[in-house]
């Protein structure tokens, strides 16, 4: 069977990603730098993906950052010095997070898992070539993160930062509105289907790395299938979609 295209378009990706900088917060590259900076700074990369629920991706990424400038240090030693309680006060008088209780908790409990299971160097999550089911177990065992959070979070190490793992089999498609309406309108999903099912049907496409589709897909909702108005003439993948076909 010939490879679908989205599959086809994560292994360019990838093949592409060695030299690629990595931006993930575009307007504030200070900020960037630091959730980038694995080798000296991994803390603030795991505590990212750790903000990134039901919030604007950016502004949930560049929480820790935020934090370290309030706080006046980058170090998880830093981190750790805060208590609790400043935490919630932090998130609330900053308005960090829609849900600032339950966020000032997951990131204070993160930094002081970071201290004691990984001796403060939160590299050591993924050190060591681990399986992907390794790595996501890991983040799965900080609070607040569930599946798509850990899944996420597996993926970017090893899609953007190339981080070496035994395999990828575990790396799913974290489903977003990008993700389910990309799927559904090229006819590879129906409409209203459960996260399960398009989670499985990623596996069916690519069963080695799933969540290699994962990239494509999102860049194809963020630019070109848009709720409203998809901009279907310009789309890379309009010769494979039946919502196109049908137009
Ligand atoms: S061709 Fe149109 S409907 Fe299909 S994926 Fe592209 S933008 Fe979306």
């Amino acid at each position: 069977m010939s490879k679908h295209i989205l599959v086809k378009m994560g292994e360019k990706n990838l093949a592409n990603s060695d030299n690629k900088e990595l931006i993930f917060l575009p307007d504030d590259p200070k900020a960037n730098e630091i959730v980038i900076d694995l080798k000296n700074r991994p803390h603030a990369f795991v505590l990212a993906c750790l903000m990134d629920r039901q919030m604007n991706a950016e502004r949930a990424w560049s929480i820790p950052v935020r934090i370290m400038d309030i706080i006046g240090g980058t170090s998880i030693d830093a981190l750790a010095s805060v208590s609790l309680k400043e935490y919630q006060n932090i998130f609330i008088k900053h308005r960090l997070h829609r849900f600032n209780d339950l966020m000032s908790e997951v990131f204070y409990n993160a930094v002081q898992d970071i201290v004691e299971y990984y001796d403060g160097n939160a590299a050591k999550i993924w050190e060591g070539k681990p399986s992907s089911a390794a790595i996501v177990c890991k983040f799965l065992e900080f609070e607040g993160a569930g599946p798509k959070i850990a899944t996420m979070a597996t993926n970017i190490l090893a899609r953007d930062f190339r981080i070496p793992m035994s395999d990828y089999i575990c790396l799913d498609v974290s489903v977003d509105v990008h993700v389910r309406r990309v799927m559904t309108r090229m006819g590879l999903v129906h409409e209203g289907c459960s996260n399960d099912y398009i989670i499985y049907k990623a596996r069916e496409m690519s069963p080695t790395y799933p969540g290699i589709i994962d990239a494509p897909l999102w860049s194809i909702g963020r630019e070109f299938c848009h709720s409203i108005n998809p901009a279907c003439n310009n789309c890379v993948v309009k010769t494979k979609c039946d919502y196109y076909k049908k137009k």
